[in-house]
């Protein structure tokens, strides 16, 4: 980098890409929709793969099939210009020679003054897949500097060489920039920003565990030495790697051990436990909770009962029972006298809580209340009323419960569930939030939180650094195992006739397609769009539309119908990918299946195989489904074990992406990957103990604050 323009130094990391040079609004938009939005961004867009350029294979031994790197002199060349003037659409053809053999070079639809690199004489590093010929189709080059002709000084040339046969970096990139370009701009923004990188490790400690420097291990990482280790690079666990991965991981448990340290500092409410009407309401069941349920009971019932407020998170695969834990914990904060409040994510899943809770409670005297967006009027103003009362009640609604500033009068629990698509740290910060907004009495309120997140228990352990981890590891007695079949495009139609079949028998189907409308491409089956063709299809039998973008009133009316048998059929989005409980559907049918991840697909399959019968879940692939795509799918056939099919998802997509996966909740780490890094993990979470041991908690609060240009997960801390 020691070739920085000076006036270039010392942009901010969080600047904007357009501050640098080459980039104007039109690229600015075009990085910014792939993600890359300020300069950190690109400082931090490492390779997920490198490409080895050092060996030059002289073009008498290029070999058809194999990716190699040539060294040749370009001796004719044509190029037909666009069409249509300007832009590109051109095509290059050139002849290029090494003194061993000549190789043919073609490139398709470049810009016109791309033909200015490969006039003849100029000498070229290209490297690309070897066709018969021999010839390369789009070949990566490199133009290497002019110079007069005759003249051939080899100690120069060398230099030259070496200049450009190096290991280059992948990047990831928008459709639209060439991967030159993106190295281009990586560069510059490393250049540009000069000595702002600095990372979260404090330099005591990075000297000590002997790490890189943060800025150091960027510019390895992005321009590897020529005697760089391929395989370490390739696999992440080079010294400059290890360090960048490092510090993030540090920054991460800092975070998190820095809100635990916070939050238990404040008093919370000591619940005798368990309560009369939970006791009641365990008689009243139809039938026995699971072990699992008994001991995470047990837990929680344990944390209740202490002054120091509850922080835990049960965590339960799809249909392991975790509303009842909620719903005996809710009872134990209405015997203690105070109130209690459940959040789902959506409102369809408030509602079905809703109907579960008052049916269960309706023995015992308890009318739970619910407060969502749909909920208006004379409804919403007499729930508003009951909660400042100061009577207990128990509430359910969505998270619109505590942003909108409804005031309890005495809250002792806040139920958050189902919150696997959000990151671990805006879960956190919900929970805390609803201690901050809902409660502002003296005492906070105890918080569980409920995900089917299935992300392995050391790991989870580790990273829910601030909370507590129950684990419901158990279904209920009897469950069938839900029958997977992975099914061709072409031979949809069969898994529609069994579905037919099933809903003859008086059972029910839901029909998952991934987008609400049809957009630009036909290819893509839409709920909206194909609801008649259902129609057609279950001749006779009421076919029911459930989306995200119906009004409230619309989608507890779809769902109830569905819920009470009125429809026999739901046509649906992901609306009911989470908690949705209706035992007599037996068959799942998941339209364009590849274009769902796999921890949402296990969701998706809770949804049937909740009742005596045995059930079936169709996944569909899309026709372009191919290979990996298929791959892919087809672990959803072998196992029902949800850490299982995150591991799996992971394993496919490959160790290659450098990115922290967004998959299953896990927080988007920039650099590091929960699952690949987790030996680090417990490495850093040392480290940042041994911080907050020797600083008070407001250093190590500061210290997460000053990495938010670096990592921008810590925006959501709350610190
Ligand atoms: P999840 O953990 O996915 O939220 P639910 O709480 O929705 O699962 O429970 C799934 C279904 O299992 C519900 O119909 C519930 O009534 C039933 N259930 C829960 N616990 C038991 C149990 N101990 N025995 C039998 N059925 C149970
Ligand atoms: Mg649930």
């Amino acid at each position: 980098m020691g070739d920085a323009d000076p006036d270039l130094a010392g942009h901010p990391l969080d600047s904007p890409v357009e501050v640098l040079p080459g980039i104007g609004p039109k690229r600015a938009a075009e990085l910014g929709r792939y993600g890359l939005k300020t300069v950190a961004d690109l400082v931090f867009h490492l390779p997920y793969r490198y490409e080895d350029r050092r060996v030059i294979t002289p073009v008498v031994e290029l070999r058809p099939g194999v990716e190699a790197t040539a060294l040749v002199e370009v001796t004719t060349m044509r190029s037909s210009g666009p069409r249509w003037g300007r832009g590109r659409g051109g095509v290059v053809e050139a002849s290029a020679s090494d003194g061993t053999g000549t190789v043919t070079l073609v490139w398709f639809n470049v810009p016109r003054y791309f033909a200015r690199q490969c006039q003849p004489g100029r000498r070229l590093l290209v490297h690309g897949r070897v066709e018969e010929g021999p010839k390369i189709v789009h070949p990566d080059v490199d133009a290497l500097p002019e110079r007069p002709a005759g003249e051939s000084p080899e100690p120069a040339l060398a230099q030259e060489i070496a200049a450009v046969a190096t290991v280059r970096p992948v990047y990831g990139r928008p459709a639209g920039l060439s991967v030159g370009f993106v190295r281009r701009f990586v560069r510059t923004a490393l250049d540009a920003s000069g000595g702002a990188v600095s990372g979260a490790l404090p330099e005591e400690a990075r000297r000590r565990l002997d790490l890189m420097p943060i800025r150091d291990a960027l510019a390895y990482t992005h321009a590897p030495p020529r005697d760089a280790d391929l395989d370490a690079l390739s696999m992440g666990t080079t010294p400059a790697q290890r360090s960048l991965v490092f510090d993030e991981l540090f920054c991460f448990q800092l975070a998190l051990l820095t809100r635990r340290a916070e939050s238990v500092s404040v008093p919370g409410v000591p619940f005798d436990v368990p309560g009369p009407r939970a006791e009641l309401l365990r008689q009243q069941l139809p039938f026995a909770l699971t072990g699992a349920q008994e001991r995470v009971l047990a837990q929680v019932y344990a944390d209740m009962a202490t002054p120091c407020p509850m922080r835990r998170l049960v965590q339960g695969d799809v249909g392991s029972g975790k509303t009842l834990v909620a719903l005996f914990a809710a009872l134990v904060a209405l015997d203690g006298g105070c109130s209690a409040a459940v959040m789902a994510p959506t409102e369809v899943l408030a509602e079905q809580h809703a109907r579960t809770f008052r049916r269960l409670l309706a023995p015992l005297g308890i009318a739970p209340l619910l407060l969502t967006g749909g909920v208006t009027g004379g409804v919403r103003s007499a729930a508003l009323d009951a909660l400042a009362s100061g009577a207990p009640q128990l509430v359910i609604g969505t998270q619109a419960l505590i942003q909108s500033r409804v005031r309890f009068a005495r809250l002792g629990l806040v139920v958050v569930d189902e919150q696997h698509r959000f990151g671990v740290l805006q879960r956190e910060r919900l929970a805390g939030k609803a201690t901050d907004v809902a409660a502002p009495g003296p005492t906070v309120p105890d918080a569980l939180v409920m995900t089917a997140t299935p992300i392995p228990r050391t790991l989870a352990m580790t990273v829910y650094g601030d909370l507590d981890v129950s684990y419901v590891d158990e279904l209920p007695p009897g469950r069938l195992p839900v029958r997977t079949c992975l099914v061709e495009s072409a031979q949809r139609g069969q898994a529609y006739v069994q579905a037919l079949h099933e809903v003859e028998q008086g059972r029910q189907v839901f029909v998952v397609f991934p987008l609400v409308e049809e957009g630009e491409s036909k290819a893509v089956r839409a709920v909206t769009a194909m609801v008649d063709e259902l129609r057609e299809r279950f001749a006779g039998h009421p076919v029911g539309l459930l989306h995200g973008q119906m009004t409230s009133p619309e989608k507890d009316a779809a769902m109830r119908d569905f819920t009470d048998g009125t429809s026999r059929v739901l046509a649906c989005t992901t609306v009911i990918e989470v908690g949705v409980d209706v035992p007599n559907a037996t068959v799942m049918i998941v339209e364009h299946a590849d274009r769902f991840g796999l921890a949402q697909l296990h969701q998706l399959r809770g949804r049937v195989g909740r009742g005596a019968n045995a059930a079936t879940c169709y996944l569909i692939a899309s026709e372009e489904c191919v290979g990996q795509g298929y791959e892919r799918l087809q672990v959803m056939e072998e196992t029902m074990d949800g850490s299982r099919i995150a591991e799996a998802d992971l394993r496919i997509r490959g160790p290659g992406e450098m990115l922290g996966t967004r998959q299953a909740g896990l927080p988007a780490l920039r650099v590091a990957s929960l699952l690949r890094d987790s030996c680090l993990l417990e490495l850093a979470r040392d480290e940042a103990r041994r911080f907050l041991d020797v600083n008070p908690v407001w250093t190590a609060a500061a210290a997460v604050r000053r990495a938010i240009d670096h990592y921008p997960w810590a925006r959501h801390v709350g610190l």
